[in-house]
């Protein structure tokens, strides 16, 4: 006989893995492979100094390899430029052009938000924070890096006139705060 709980965390990893498959399925859309879909919103969503291959790479969980054909075939279509990085001369800044934003403003992923508002508000909030603990868990589990945004990070400072990085020195607008960093380290629960 199976225990209840081992046949909840059964049934968690069921659903994690058809929804992998059902996103997968919607982003069939533009004429752009998942991937490409995937790297077009990190990039997006990053902000200045995760920008590059090995963040996108670490994000994505693929080899440099793999994202190197992604990205040679986004930048075939007008979508992301590579610029070198103001902050490391030495390193490269992936950028979305004016036609890869406006193709990210039609992400076929917005039918995921579109489910999710269709949920009672009280269930979607036990859902966000039940998701999110177990993305944590995963990571931990499995010595995968974080990424993040700053209210969630170790690093954060609050100062009288706003936010800094720790970790960089920077200033942090509030536009900055709520972008993906390949740097995030999650404060302790
Ligand atoms: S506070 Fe953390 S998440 Fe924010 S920029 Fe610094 S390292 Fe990145």
């Amino acid at each position: 006989m199976v225990e209840r709980g081992e046949l909840s965390a059964r049934h968690i990893a069921a659903v994690v893995e058809r929804l992998g498959r059902l996103t997968r399925s919607l982003q069939q859309s533009h004429g752009i492979k998942p991937a490409q879909w995937e790297a077009l919103r990190y990039l997006a969503r990053a902000n200045d100094f995760s920008r590059s291959p090995g963040a996108l790479a670490a994000f994505l969980g693929s080899t440099r390899g793999t994202v190197s054909q992604t990205l040679i075939t986004l930048e075939r279509k007008g979508l992301i430029v590579r610029r070198t990085n103001p902050r490391d001369r030495r390193s490269t800044s992936l950028e979305l052009t004016a036609a890869g934003r406006e193709l990210v403003a039609a992400d076929p992923l917005t039918e995921l938000e579109a489910a999710a508002r269709d949920l009672p508000e009280a269930a979607r909030e036990t859902l966000a924070d039940g998701l999110m603990a177990f993305m944590r868990t995963v990571q931990r589990r499995n010595d995968f890096r974080t990424f993040g945004i700053c209210p969630s990070c170790r690093f954060l400072e609050t100062r009288d006139d706003g936010y800094r990085c720790g970790l960089s020195g920077e200033a942090l607008a509030p536009a900055d705060a709520s972008l993906i960093c390949h740097v995030h380290d999650p404060r302790a629960a």
